[in-house]
């Protein structure tokens, strides 16, 4: 029985990881859940999985959730704890960071969903690792296909080509990407998620952050990952090797498919997830993303390829942008307008420390909440 902490557990992938652990039941244990606020749905997966151990973000739900079923902990003491083999990380945002570093200095494996921890500190993570001979096992379809395909590969990479969807409004003009409200953005074609990451699919920042967590997860220079749009997400990502061969992974866009991949590394285990029919899946089409159309992803590419504190500038201006276009108090468009100015206006510091890094995304929050918007 592998014993799992789950942070972020009332999430998109904190609730398909759940699902993933009921049909293995067998095999893990929930030792610890880990919610931001939502209470409700925390008290019901503490009834279902019975941990020993439960964190709550809220004041006021910590009141209401004390028990003497459980050790109520911090994120940090959740993902550390002498209990815990492998810790999940699908916090929303930079909360996601702390627990990951205490996590990985305490040995754990850690399965990691939230992107803003290697954007905003993928040298201090993946040196902590090393260092700690863990192992950070992505959860996200694209990482986990770049990962199966280098099994047995390590050495021989030429470019990872990471696939995006390009999200709900690829094909439309400048003139309808001012005009798109939130709910248009939340309506995600082929992926279920969270609020943030569907408003960053939109705008392929997502991808941008991709990029950068792929460098540090795979070692592979920024310069040598490419970005390929496919639509009807089968093709999960590409890598190329030495020799010029390719290896791609394919599956039906599930993502209890990466998570399962990950809790059970290096086994493989037999499921029930629904199979890819070859004889109704239709064209598989695949285009080069347009940077115009979609600045956020330039601007991913360039704060990843410049490193420094730009990557945690990048995603704390992106979260602040993407929170006022969700409240209707900015366009669409604008939010690729605040990430730009917080980054052009960023002194950056190189191979920051962890402290310097925080300092950095307080700096742009405030700089992206502060941008006066022109109509
Ligand atoms: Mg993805």
């Amino acid at each position: 029985m592998k014993r799992l902490a789950i942070l972020g557990a009332t999430g998109s992938i904190g609730q398909q990881t759940l699902e993933v652990v009921r049909s293995f039941s067998d095999r893990f244990q929930v030792v610890g859940l880990a919610a931001g606020r939502d209470a409700e749905l925390l008290t019901r997966q503490i009834t279902e999985f019975r941990p020993k151990l439960v964190s709550i973000e809220s004041a006021s739900s910590r009141e209401r959730l004390r028990s003497s079923e459980y050790e109520l902990l911090s994120l940090d003491e959740l993902a550390s704890h002498p209990d815990v083999d492998l810790v999940v990380i699908a916090i929303s945002g930079k909360a996601g960071l702390s627990p990951t570093l205490a996590a990985i200095e305490a040995g754990k494996s850690v399965a990691l969903a939230t992107k803003e921890v290697l954007v905003m500190a993928g040298e201090i993570v993946t040196a902590a690792a090393k260092r700690r001979g863990v192992e950070i096992m992505p959860i996200d379809s694209e990482p986990s296909a770049i990962w199966q395909c280098l099994q047995g590969e390590e050495g021989s990479v030429a470019r990872l080509i990471l696939t995006a969807s390009g999200g709900p409004f690829r094909q439309f003009s400048q003139e309808q990407l001012a005009m798109v409200t939130p709910q248009q953005a939340l309506d995600h074609p082929t992926w279920k998620m969270g609020r943030r990451i569907t408003i960053d699919s939109a705008t392929m920042m997502n991808k941008g952050f991709e990029v950068i967590e792929a460098h540090w997860l795979f070692d592979v220079p920024v310069e040598k990952i490419e970005i390929v749009v496919h639509p009807q997400s089968i093709v999960h990502s590409f890598v190329e090797f030495v020799d010029g061969s390719i290896k791609a992974q394919l599956s039906p866009p599930d993502m209890r498919l990466p998570i399962q991949y990950a809790l059970f590394y290096p086994q493989r285990p037999p499921s029930e997830l629904p199979r890819l029919d070859f004889s109704n899946i239709g064209p598989l089409t695949f285009e080069a993303p347009d940077l115009e159309k979609f600045p956020c992803l330039r601007l991913a590419l360039e704060a990843g390829q410049k490193k420094g504190t730009y990557p945690a500038v990048l995603a704390a201006a992106d979260e602040v942008a993407v929170e006022l276009f969700l409240e209707q108090r900015i366009g669409f468009l604008d939010i690729a307008t605040l990430v730009e100015e917080a980054l052009g206006q960023h002194q950056s510091i190189p191979h920051p420390s962890l402290e310097e890094i925080l300092a950095a995304d307080a700096w742009a929050r405030e700089k992206a909440a502060k941008t006066e918007i022109r109509k």
